[in-house]
């Protein structure tokens, strides 16, 4: 993953600077912070985020926990990556599971964030240990959602629960290919609802619900997911943000957060040249964390998101 890129280097040389120094003094530090200020902001973290940050990093490298095992140099990079770790979220986050199946996870975030394609590859990767994933179609809103949750299903080789396009009989589809479908037709709530109900049924341990994305966050969208998440109560709701998001993350997630609200986050596209400041942004402002991180337009491109591991690379 090419995240942070930028930001490691400036570090590094920051730290550089300092080594062989015996003694850290409040101008070292001040350079220090100043340095990975202007790295994290260069690495598209809010003004606000990169303020909190090197305010904690100052405070705690000028305070009085001075270790003997440690160089200055090497007290600083600690410092910043232990911060570093528990704005992402500390230990690595797993999905929390029902105590009774199935298991609800409802995806929100804006359109083209990745929704669709994360819920092949959630569905996949659940699969392959042994869960029996339904895949919910409830973005109805955009014509070709439908189908294409149909395609990244038949790829994951999971079901999919969702308004059969040629069935305008009112009646649910009888059950083909591994497709189910409900009546074609306009409510997103009726069918994250009546999808639940059907997983329980049938026994499906898991249920995804892919939900409408816009453009821009509004405030039908929002009233749309927060309907969907009262009317399935969901175990987790994932908030998909794409990496490349940059500055606009933090005014998002905020936006979601009070629309929808969500149990953790999910980066995508951190396989492009994001600085993934985003990443440092959305689990600062909103203290949820990040569960997954998807990598690639593959099916396979995914993988759970370890805080420790992320901060080691941007210290690198
Ligand atoms: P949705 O509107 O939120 O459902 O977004 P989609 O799942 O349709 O994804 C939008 C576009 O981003 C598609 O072209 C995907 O193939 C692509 N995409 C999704 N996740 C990733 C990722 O992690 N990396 C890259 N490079 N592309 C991705």
């Amino acid at each position: 993953m090419a995240t942070f890129g930028n930001l490691t280097d400036r570090l590094a040389e920051t730290f550089k600077s300092l080594r062989g120094k015996g003694k850290l003094t409040p101008a070292d530090v001040d350079g220090t912070v100043r340095e990975i200020r202007r790295a994290l902001l260069d690495a598209d973290v809010a003004l606000e985020v990169v303020k909190e940050f090197t305010g904690k990093v100052r405070e705690r490298a000028l305070g009085d926990e001075v270790s003997k095992a440690l160089n200055p140099a090497q007290q600083v990079v600690q410092i910043v990556n232990d911060e570093l770790i528990a704005i992402l979220g500390g230990e690595a986050r797993r999905i929390q599971f029902a105590k009774t199946a199935p298991t609800i996870i409802m995806l929100a975030g804006l359109q083209g964030a990745g929704k669709t394609t994360l819920a092949g590859k959630l569905a996949k990767w659940l699969a392959a240990d042994n869960h029996t994933p339904l895949l919910v179609a409830a973005d109805l809103q955009r014509p070709n959602a439908v189908t294409q949750l149909q395609v990244v299903a038949e790829q994951a080789g999971v079901a999919v629960y969702a308004p059969e396009p040629g069935n305008t009989s009112g009646e649910d589809a009888a059950p083909s290919r591994g497709f189910f479908g409900g009546p074609k037709g306009g409510d997103p709530v009726k069918v994250a609802k009546d999808a639940v109900k059907f997983a329980r049924d049938k026994q499906y341990d898991i249920v995804i619900v892919d939900t409408a994305g816009r453009l821009g966050v509004d405030a039908e969208l929002m009233k749309q997911a927060s309907d969907i998440r009262r009317a399935i109560d969901p175990d987790e709701v994932f908030f998909v943000i794409d990496a490349m998001i940059g500055q606009d993350a933090v005014a998002t997630a905020k936006a979601f957060q009070e629309g929808v609200d969500f149990t953790a986050v999910v980066l995508t596209k951190l396989d492009g040249d994001a600085r993934g400041g985003a990443a440092l942004s959305v689990a600062s402002v909103t203290g949820r964390p990040i569960i997954f991180a998807s990598t690639g337009e593959g099916l396979g491109d995914f993988e759970p998101f370890y805080p420790d591991r992320m901060a080691s690379r941007i210290l690198d």
